[in-house]
């Protein structure tokens, strides 16, 4: 089912746009994210089960709509609110203050370091222009590749306890299996883990770089990292739901697009990992270049990625089925 639905989140955004019906909070809902976030995958769901009758008799209702529709009805009644859940245990949706601290201070810092740039800089010629420019374009493919290697790293190898990353390991998994989920995250809650992810990084090149075109890609790669997971939110966000500038960079290319993210989500997901542009995807995978790692890595340590040994966390599926 996992493997139909985001091809259905796209079919439905085609077929039923008019759908913006707001759902009330449940008991176990959270009211906030109800209420903030209109509609999206599972509300469409609750939408087209309605009109799925009168759908099936006009013979405009698709078979991906009924899947949603089955999906929507296997998840529970919607005032019960079991269907906004996270999978994963323990997980939250809304933003704590200590995440919203930590994205404010990835915010100052990114500011400082454009304002060291600034500095360093003194004037801005068309030479410093282009070589900004570039600095940029290389940045934000750089950050591409970088999630890239990481959405790889987490897919396929590792467990819920593996120190560190072992709550990343099991979300990515947990997204895999529920991947609408991240559309309710808080801006915050989704971009955190990123954010102090790249953060000694971002420390590093401003205290230590005095080259400004070097302290400019670096700024622009940890920016893009550490925000990759909102990029990566928009890509599952139904169109209707998204900014029109969101859109508008989907559509010329500067943010990965859902067509392109969707590939991703089909067993065994072993293509199209990068969520900044997308644009390192058909390069990594025409030169077979996570192929390659994963063999390397297996060479090494013995470990096959779990893209070739089709492994699910059976908890999470179980759950899921609950
Ligand atoms: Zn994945
Ligand atoms: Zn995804």
């Amino acid at each position: 089912m996992a493997a139909v639905l985001p091809s259905v989140a796209l079919q439905v955004q085609a077929e039923v746009p008019a759908l913006t019906r707001r759902r009330a909070p449940g008991p176990g809902t959270d009211g906030h994210l109800a209420s903030k976030k209109a509609v999206l995958l599972p509300s469409a769901a609750a939408g087209c089960s309605l009109s799925l009758l009168a759908r099936r008799r006009s013979g405009r209702c698709s078979r991906a709509s009924v899947l949603l529709a089955q999906r929507r009805q296997l998840a529970g009644d919607e005032a019960d609110g079991a269907y906004f859940k996270p999978l994963v245990d323990g997980d939250v949706l809304t933003a704590s203050n200590p995440q919203r601290l930590v994205v404010a201070v990835m915010v100052v810092l990114l500011l400082l370091g454009l304002l060291r740039v600034w500095a360093l800089l003194g004037s801005l010629s068309w030479q410093t222009s282009v070589c900004c420019l570039l600095a940029v374009v290389l940045g934000v493919e750089f950050a591409d590749f970088g999630t890239g290697v990481y959405h790889f790293s987490v897919d396929n190898y590792g467990s819920a306890q593996t120190p560190i990353v072992g709550s990343q390991i099991e979300a990515f998994q947990g997204h895999h299996e529920e991947p609408w989920t991240i559309t309710y995250r808080d801006f915050c809650n989704n971009c955190f883990p990123t954010c102090l992810a790249t953060m000694p990084f971002l420390i590093a090149f401003e205290v230590f770089c005095s080259q400004p075109y070097v302290l400019l890609w670096a700024l622009i790669a940890c920016a893009g990292i550490g925000f990759c997971q909102e990029f990566h939110k928009w890509s599952h966000t139904l169109r209707s739901q998204c900014h029109p500038v969101v859109n508008w960079l989907q559509d010329v290319g500067i943010l990965v697009h859902r067509k392109v993210h969707l590939r991703h989500h089909k067993p065994p997901y072993e293509t199209n990992y990068c969520i900044v542009t997308g644009h390192m995807n058909p390069l990594l995978d025409r030169t077979g270049f996570f192929t390659g790692l994963g063999a390397i890595i297996a060479s090494w340590t013995g470990v096959r990625p779990r893209c070739e040994t089709g492994e699910r966390f059976d908890y999470l599926l179980k759950r899921r089925s609950k």
